[in-house]
């Protein structure tokens, strides 16, 4: 059986289990793109549906695949990807599994749906009022608040940066929601810096590239998150950079989130970063004990949930730079209890938040381990990744184990540079933000580091 054989295959057994709503719309434009040990590459046409088959899908068709080969697939991943008898494979199983009228009305729901979501894409709860003030974020707050007043005019373009989980997004799509309440009719998009390059190498690989001008440079206000990951990406910067452009000069309003101030984005293009820097920059640092109590105490209040305050006390004590966390803290402390059906105790919530803070993520695995894992895996000495020299098969690992410094245990840039033999912290940044731009389009280099992960976790067992 061959590639087009097997999904053929798979897809009659989907077809037999999924609506015909569903299968036509999600499976319509897949095909395998490759298969390599044990591991099946699928191509779906856009990130929605990617996302959409990771999150949905992904079980039923490991079953399926499974089925089909005997246990010969163990593995699939899904890459967006076109080709280019895409239409002709269409047209050609429409016959058998794409009836025409579903498909056309099916496709304008989803498609109403992306830009729907697209268009707005803003979260509910990320509003002002929901918001704490602390010190921490007091001006990035304020900066915020007079964006969404008066858009366009004092602060533009608003730049925010901090670490992560400390309320970028939140400050960001508050913005949004501010306009929306003064101005029914306004335009706002939010997007990431992910989606921004995605869509922008889809619109080329389409020739679409007017539709994607237009869809991002006919807005009142465009917020992009997560700046950072535009670092290296030449192209990316330069569609940004148009976009801006135009935007800024028709008076729009744009906010930028990014994890650290534009200077300190190595590869950002001097034009964009001056362009950055022209603007109202405001930085979140981690919120102090009081805030994060105050943190605690709305959002209990928002989940109509009671706690005591020496409980609250230690939960903002115990996690100290990320409010993500605290919220999974709460959440965890909340679902536990609503279970057992108890009252939380001092006890029973030092319980959670311990098993909480000791996962392996946290405390078991060193620099020194990863350091040796990604050595030994990429076959090279450690006294060579730490040592001067800039070969390529030295230079990669080296960067991995920078990346994996940083997310695995949140290193600081400099501490990471200390970690490799006294490497400058620019070279940190750049090493984390390079591997963190290629993970999304390298599937080698995907693969690497899942492996690599589950060699570190293994070896801190
Ligand atoms: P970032 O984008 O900086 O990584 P987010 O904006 O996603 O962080 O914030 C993480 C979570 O913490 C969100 O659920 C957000 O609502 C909450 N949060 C962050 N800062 C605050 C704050 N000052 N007050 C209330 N909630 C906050
Ligand atoms: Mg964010």
């Amino acid at each position: 059986m061959n590639k087009d054989e097997l999904w053929q295959a798979v897809l009659g057994e989907l077809e037999l289990s999924l609506s015909k709503a569903s299968f036509v719309t999600w499976f319509q434009y897949t095909f395998i793109v490759a298969e390599e040990n044990n591991q099946i590459i699928i191509g779906v046409p856009n990130l929605f549906t990617q996302t959409w088959f990771e999150k949905k899908y992904h079980d039923l068709i490991i079953k399926t695949l499974k089925k089909i080969t005997n246990n010969r697939i163990k593995d699939v991943i899904y890459k967006i990807e076109s080709r280019e008898d895409e239409l002709i494979l269409a047209q050609k199983s429409s016959t058998t599994f794409f009836p025409k009228e579903i498909l056309t009305e099916e496709r304008k729901n989803v498609l109403t749906n992306i830009t729907t979501q697209s268009s707005l894409g803003l979260n509910p709860k990320y509003t002002f009022n929901k918001f704490i003030v602390g010190k921490n974020n007091e001006l990035a707050h304020a900066a915020a608040q007079a964006a969404g007043e008066k858009p366009g005019l004092i602060y533009n373009p608003l730049f925010l940066y901090g670490g992560v989980g400390l309320g970028k997004t939140h400050l960001l799509q508050a913005v949004g929601h501010a306009m929306m309440e003064n101005n029914k009719g306004i335009k706002i998009l939010y997007t990431t810096c992910e989606k921004f390059t995605n869509d922008f190498v889809n619109a080329i690989r389409a020739g679409k590239t007017k539709d994607f001008q237009e869809k991002y440079r006919d807005v009142d206000l465009l917020i992009m998150d997560d700046i950072q990951f535009i670092e290296g990406k030449e192209q990316t910067q330069e569609q940004f950079f148009h976009t801006f452009n135009e935007l800024f000069q028709k008076n729009k309003q744009i906010v930028i989130s990014s994890d650290r101030p534009p200077k300190a984005i190595p590869t950002l293009e001097d034009r964009l970063r001056s362009r950055f820097e022209c603007g109202m920059i405001a930085d979140i640092t981690e919120p102090d004990l009081e805030t994060r109590i105050a943190i605690i105490k709305a959002k209990l209040a928002e989940r109509e949930y009671d706690l005591e305050d020496n409980i609250i006390n230690f939960v903002a004590s115990s996690i100290q730079n990320n409010i993500r966390e605290i919220e999974g803290a709460l959440n965890r402390i909340i679902a536990y209890h609503s279970l057992k059906k108890e009252n939380p105790t001092m006890e029973s919530v030092k319980n959670i938040i311990s098993t909480l803070t000791s996962l392996p993520r946290k405390g078991a695995i060193s620099p020194k381990n990863i350091i040796q894992t990604v050595a030994q895996y990429f076959e090279v000495p450690i006294e060579d990744i730490i040592g001067v020299s800039r070969k390529k098969e030295l230079v990669n690992p080296r960067q991995i184990i920078m990346y994996l410094l940083r997310e695995e245990l949140e290193f600081s840039f400099p501490n990471i540079g200390n970690e490799l033999g006294g490497r400058d912290h620019t070279t940190a940044m750049h090493a984390y933000g390079k591997i963190k731009n290629q993970i999304i389009d390298n599937e080698k280099l995907k693969r690497d580091i899942i492996i690599l992960r589950q060699k570190i976790f293994n070896s801190s067992i």
